[in-house]
């Protein structure tokens, strides 16, 4: 067994296999934030990735991917039906996102969320060197912190939460809230995206477990753990190099063709999840149109919905909802060869997004909570020309560094198709001031700033942070 001074561990590792039409079994790197926002940074040192690989089969031995040690946490079919679909996804995500649908509550989801949990700081508690820094991303893994350190006191233990972190009249609600409180206090240093998650988990730590808790700070076991905002970010550099490639830019060109030289496009990009606000930017749409507001003929909007976590019943009928409502749509105010909505349920490489970036005059991002958004993000860092306007929702994380975006409350209606309109005849100077200001921002805080901050602040002794710069 390989050990290093750096291992992170998460859900799912940054690769996923598919089999291709030959029955080959061939690896892929999977969608999704966090994948995107780590990967980068690990291929520069030597480090292993503690996760799973996606499958419920036997477990495939995976070395070195990309210059990445992989270790694998195998996962059964119960397991994940349990661990992933039921506690972490029916139960956390719901409930740290406002609850915007009904969290479930089941006692054998728990069960198996220790279980997995259990064995996730099993595999890092073997991956670590003696003192190594160990990363824990996640709520699917939140009692990973605490379990890892009853076997291994000798490594350094960071947490990060990359969705939002509620306030303590939600959390409240959960049946296990102490121990997964005490789960996460495992950690030296927990981190979220936003101050106000810090400060929600300090209030429940000081009410839950009566400990003395600031929002930088908790005391707990006679340990000080710090807590603190690091909003995550993405590959700056590598996004602006992609837009800027002949074969993109090319790409985008024909995208426009395709969609019939219309005078503007509009652009969302989301996983089909019920907390991105989907259904109400549709009707906020579809309003538009039959107000006139907006005209086919001049005016398409592309909308990518991702299908995840497909066998959640949520999601399911989700995906039910906003096809009828997609198809209303066209059905309603289309032509031949002219539909108001593009509605594509693939997920795109990172080339072909980067081109629908480029095409997108204007790119709404409205969820109703999101612990960051990294489309967001992506599309301030491909707008390479600084034009290009964003619609972005009070509510998601990014908002509280894209200040310069078209900020909208995503649950008011009105609201959102004045922002809409607003953005559809804004000013290209004012466009252009505000996408600066938002690029100046990401150019100093990308990817790699987010994980020197948060290493730098876990690592004291700095032999892990000095090899990112
Ligand atoms: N993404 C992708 N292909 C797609 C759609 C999305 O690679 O077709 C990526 C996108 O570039 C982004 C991530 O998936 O990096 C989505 O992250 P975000 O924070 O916006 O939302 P999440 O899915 O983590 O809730």
């Amino acid at each position: 067994m390989r050990q290093s001074s750096l291992v992170v561990v998460s859900n799912r590792l940054p690769v996923d296999d598919s089999v291709a039409p030959d029955g080959v079994c061939e690896w892929r790197r999977s969608p999704g934030g966090l994948v995107t926002a780590l990967h980068p940074l690990l291929q520069h040192m030597p480090a292993t990735w503690v996760g799973w690989a996606g499958g419920t089969g036997p477990a495939p031995t995976l070395a070195d991917i990309d210059g990445v040690h992989m270790h694998t946490v195998p996962l059964s079919h119960e397991d994940v039906q349990d661990h992933y679909e039921g506690f972490a996804n029916s139960t956390l995500w719901p409930l740290f996102h406002d609850a915007v649908e009904q969290p479930v509550y089941h006692r054998r989801w728990w069960e198996a969320y220790q279980r997995i949990n259990q064995r996730f700081a099993d595999a890092a508690a073997e991956a670590a060197e003696p003192g190594a820094v160990v990363w824990v991303q996640d709520y699917h893994l939140q009692l990973v912190p605490a379990l890892l350190r009853a076997q291994r006191p000798d490594l350094r233990i960071g947490f990060f939460l990359h969705v939002p972190f509620p306030p303590p009249e939600l959390f409240m609600q959960l049946p296990k809230r102490a121990e997964l409180l005490l789960g996460m206090l495992g950690a030296d240093l927990v981190g979220f995206q936003r101050a106000q998650a810090a400060h929600n988990f300090a209030q429940l730590a000081a009410k839950v477990l009566n400990v003395p808790a600031t929002d930088d700070q908790i005391s707990v076991d006679g340990r000080e753990v710090h807590v603190g905002a690091f909003p995550v970010s993405i590959d700056m550099a590598e996004m602006e190099a992609l837009a800027r490639r002949p074969d993109v830019v090319a790409r985008a060109q024909q995208l426009r063709h395709d969609l019939g030289n219309p005078q503007q496009v509009i652009l969302s990009v989301d996983r089909m999840d019920y907390t991105k606000g989907i259904e109400q930017r549709l009707k906020a749409y579809s309003e538009l149109i039959a107000d006139g507001h907006v005209k086919v003929r001049d005016t398409v909007l592309v909308q990518v919905a991702v299908p995840t976590r497909e066998r959640v019943g949520q999601y399911q009928i989700l995906r039910e909802r906003v096809e009828r409502e997609v198809g209303r749509i066209n059905g309603e105010f289309g032509r031949v060869g002219e539909p108001a909505i593009h509605y594509l349920t693939q997920h795109f490489d990172r080339a072909e997004l980067a081109a629908l970036y480029r095409v997108a005059d204007v790119m709404a991002v409205t969820p109703l909570r999101d612990g960051m958004n990294l489309v967001a993000k992506e599309y301030v860092a491909a707008r390479v020309d600084d034009d290009g306007i964003l619609v972005l929702s009070e509510f998601a994380g990014a908002a509280a560094e894209l200040s310069q975006a078209y900020l909208v409350n995503p649950h008011d209606l009105d609201g959102l198709k004045l922002t809409l309109i607003q953005a559809l005849r804004a000013e290209p100077a004012d466009g252009t001031n505000r996408m600066r200001a938002m690029r100046a921002h990401l150019r100093q805080h990308d990817i790699r700033a987010w994980a020197r901050d948060y290493l730098t602040t876990l690592d004291q002794t700095g032999s892990v942070a000095a090899r990112l710069t």
